[in-house]
């Protein structure tokens, strides 16, 4: 078998249905599938749910969707490792019959008590063998009375594993830090190593690449191999990813769920290319590859030996950087989906009939520069999408709005809005100078004012943009509104600033 992929190649993703599709269960799937894709080989998806109580079809499903999602998409499979009892039954049969494995009936308690030795002594746990030496009369009569025992793969004493890892290169191993180790449960079930080895055999493995941190499984699963007189897979183990921080990624680095990223309006494609940046890169510049791209070029031999960071910034603006990249109506469409998908933030149905007006596309033409996600998109947006504001910014309002003199000021900035003839840029321009000028105001005096009762916020995108977003009336509504509020807020110490201004008017 040559280490290089070829047409015959067979990779897999095998991930246990125990939680989330994380970024580093994300990344190993993209990897096996850029290469199959990339040498015209077969990519298998294989469910490891032999661990009943901590498999779940919740998580099935979300390792499922993820990788639609992703649009990473199998040629064979799903395969279930719960379905397929009979097969490891049957290589638990051969080894038993060669005596490469046998019956342990030692007890929890004796286990116990050899670990805490060990760990007096100040050295790894490795059982010591002592069920190795029962004579095969014996195992019968005790498997016969129903004692409870585990199976064990009995280790030749001394012995090395060597194997030449893809990306680590040369790693050999002394089997005698291993031990006889168990392949099988007290309850019957088999354990993880002798299922790994069975499907990536039944199932034609060629080239195993997964995460590092199943280096250590890996002597195991090559034993296996070789005693039933199987072909060795090739193995190829990824570089840890790491947060900004230099630890291992975990949870306290915020979302690492992959659809958490689908939630927060992060898109496949420039998820894909971050993914892919995660310990591969094609030179040392190129940042932005498409998937064919990746599919061209991914290789092997150009993947990192050290820990990869993930840096959730660059993926941000690498979300943005495809987002800009798309035509407008493409960019409509999917802020459209994903303003309706949200279930956390229901629209009210005034705005959400709006999004399918080509008012929509407008507004959405304000914000598609300053937004990297659609999520972000979605928050910019919002002032324009609900039917009144619910509160305003504190900071801002202090600033711009509980000022004596401006309630009056916006009245008469209402007045100037209402005389404009033709309510398009040119025409609010000049309204609104000769407005500043009658009142010996600075342009952005009026203006400030203005933004914070139309937005609520003190930075949105250009102010005749959101005055024609919004549209006469609306705008002249939302001064009318902010008036009301400055007007009840309670002298300037005590004012609470961002109290919503529908409360305000409820009272
Ligand atoms: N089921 C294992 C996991 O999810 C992966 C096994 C393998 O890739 O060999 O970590």
């Amino acid at each position: 078998m040559t280490t290089k992929l070829t047409k015959a190649s067979r990779l897999r993703f095998a991930p246990s249905p125990t939680g989330t599709l994380h970024v580093g269960g994300a990344r190993t799937a993209l990897f096996n599938w850029l290469l199959a894709r990339g040498c015209g080989g077969k990519f298998i998806l294989r469910i490891e749910d032999t661990d009943r109580e901590r498999s779940t079809e919740e998580s099935v499903q979300v390792i499922l969707d993820a990788m639609a999602w992703l649009g990473l998409d199998h040629d064979e499979g799903p395969f279930y490792q719960s379905r397929r009892g009979e097969h490891y039954a049957l290589a638990l049969a051969t080894l038993r019959e060669s005596g490469r494995a046998y019956p342990c009936f030692c007890t929890a308690e004796r286990l116990d008590a050899l670990r805490k030795q060990a760990r007096a002594d100040g050295t790894a746990f490795v059982y010591d063998g002592l069920c190795r030496a029962l004579g095969e009369d014996e195992r019968a009569s005790r498997i016969e009375k129903g004692e409870p025992h585990v199976i064990r793969f009995a280790v030749e004493p001394g012995s090395i594993t060597e194997f030449d890892d893809m990306i680590g290169g040369p790693r050999p191993f002394e089997n005698d830090r291993l031990g006889d180790f168990v392949i099988r449960r007290s309850d019957g079930s088999p354990i993880y190593h002798l299922t790994v080895v069975v499907d990536d055999h039944e199932m034609e493995i060629t080239h195993v690449v997964r995460g590092d941190d199943h280096v250590s499984n890996t002597p195991r699963q090559l034993l296996l191999f070789d005693a039933l007189g199987w072909d060795r897979p090739h193995y190829a183990h990824l570089p840890l990813i790491q947060g900004a921080d230099k630890a291992r990624l975990s949870k306290r680095h915020g979302a690492t769920s992959v659809l958490e990223f689908k939630r927060e309006g992060f898109l496949p494609e420039a998820m894909i290319n971050f993914l892919a940046l995660l310990g591969w890169s094609l030179d040392a510049e190129t940042e932005r590859l498409t998937r064919a791209e990746l599919i061209e070029n991914f290789s092997l031999d150009r993947i990192n030996r050290s820990a990869a960071v993930f840096d959730k910034t660059k993926l941000e603006w690498m979300n943005g950087v495809y987002l800009r990249s798309k035509p407008l109506d493409e960019v409509t469409k999917l802020a459209r989906d994903f303003f309706r998908l949200d279930p956390d933030d229901a629209l009210d149905l005034i705005s959400d009939k709006r999004l399918d007006e080509p008012w929509f596309e407008s507004i959405v033409a304000l914000e598609v520069e300053r937004s990297r996600t659609l999520g972000e998109m979605r928050r910019n947006l919002d002032c324009f999408l609900v039917a009144s504001l619910e509160s305003y910014e504190e900071k801002g309002a202090r600033k711009h709005l509980l000022k004596p003199g401006v309630c009056e000021q916006l009245a008469r900035t209402a007045e100037a809005l209402r005389a404009v003839e033709n309510f398009e840029a040119e025409g609010l321009e000049a309204a609104l100078r000769s407005l500043a000028e009658r009142e010996g105001l600075s342009f952005g005096k009026v203006v400030h004012p203005l933004r914070m009762s139309l937005t609520g916020r003190s930075a949105s995108p250009g102010i005749f943009d959101v005055l024609i977003a919004f549209g006469r009336e609306t705008s002249l509504e939302r001064i009318e509104q902010a008036r009301e509020w400055i007007e009840a807020q309670p002298p300037a110490s005590e004012s609470p600033a961002s109290e919503s201004p529908r409360q305000e008017q409820a009272r």
